[in-house]
């Protein structure tokens, strides 16, 4: 089984991680960085592109932090998934369902190290039946997704990269897309924009090629920071 260390990244020093909006910021920018890949380079998709992308950010946060670190933030990510399905299912999103992003991103994380990772799963009600395929469903992810970042490498001769635009400070991000930049390289420069939009959201535009990340996204967070604490 392929693990996500091979990836050779290093070590991102993890911020204040006990912190459920920060974590999410986390895992919604890289799953917006799973569609500029997929769509910078070139990736086929066969199925859902945003589970493709959901698999990225959990790849990510497994390869890119301290155990530790990783696994508050795959537990924020799995909570927001938990919260955002007491409401409603939209089957006609491009989207799964939120119970599902949910189960697939505990199967994810936890398959990445099913040894280590045992009380997690337990503790976030993954079924048996489900987490007896999660390491072969990370292998796969993992096996798909490196054999896309190894063309990325820093050595890899492309030369473009994430560029920072927006005067609204969001501390964690600019401080991800330093990391980011260090270890890979895209075929044209992506530029990230963090602004508001009016909504919290997050979007890859495949025209203008940019990243936005809502500011509205983080008092929406705090919000169901506040709920899940209530609960
Ligand atoms: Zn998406």
């Amino acid at each position: 089984m392929m693990r996500a260390g091979a990836l050779c990244l290093a070590l991102v020093p993890a911020p204040a991680m006990a912190d459920f909006t920060e974590s999410n910021l986390l895992a919604i920018f890289y799953h917006e960085l799973g569609h500029a890949v997929i769509h910078q380079m070139d990736v086929p998709i066969f199925g859902q592109e945003e589970d493709a992308a959901d698999a990225l950010s959990i790849l990510l946060i497994d390869a890119l932090y301290e155990a530790e670190d990783a696994e508050v933030i795959a537990y924020d990510s799995a909570n927001l998934f938990w919260a955002e399905a007491q409401n409603e299912p939209a089957f006609w999103d491009t989207h799964g369902p939120d119970e599902q992003r949910y189960f697939n991103t505990v199967c994810l994380f936890y398959g990445a190290d099913p040894d280590g990772r045992e009380e997690f799963a337990q503790d976030l009600e993954l079924p048996e039946e489900r987490a007896e395929g999660c390491e072969d469903e990370f292998a796969l992810a993992a096996d798909s997704w490196h054999s896309v970042l190894d063309g990325m490498s820093a050595n890899s001769g492309l030369t473009g990269q994430l560029v920072l635009n927006g005067s609204v400070a969001m501390e964690l991000i600019s401080h991800e897309i330093k990391a980011l930049n260090a270890e890979f390289k895209w075929p044209r420069n992506i530029t990230v924009t963090l602004e508001s939009c009016d909504e919290a959201n997050a979007f890859y535009d495949l025209d203008a090629q940019s990243i936005t990340m809502c500011t509205e996204l983080v008092d929406w967070l705090d919000g169901i920071a506040t709920q899940i604490a209530a609960d």
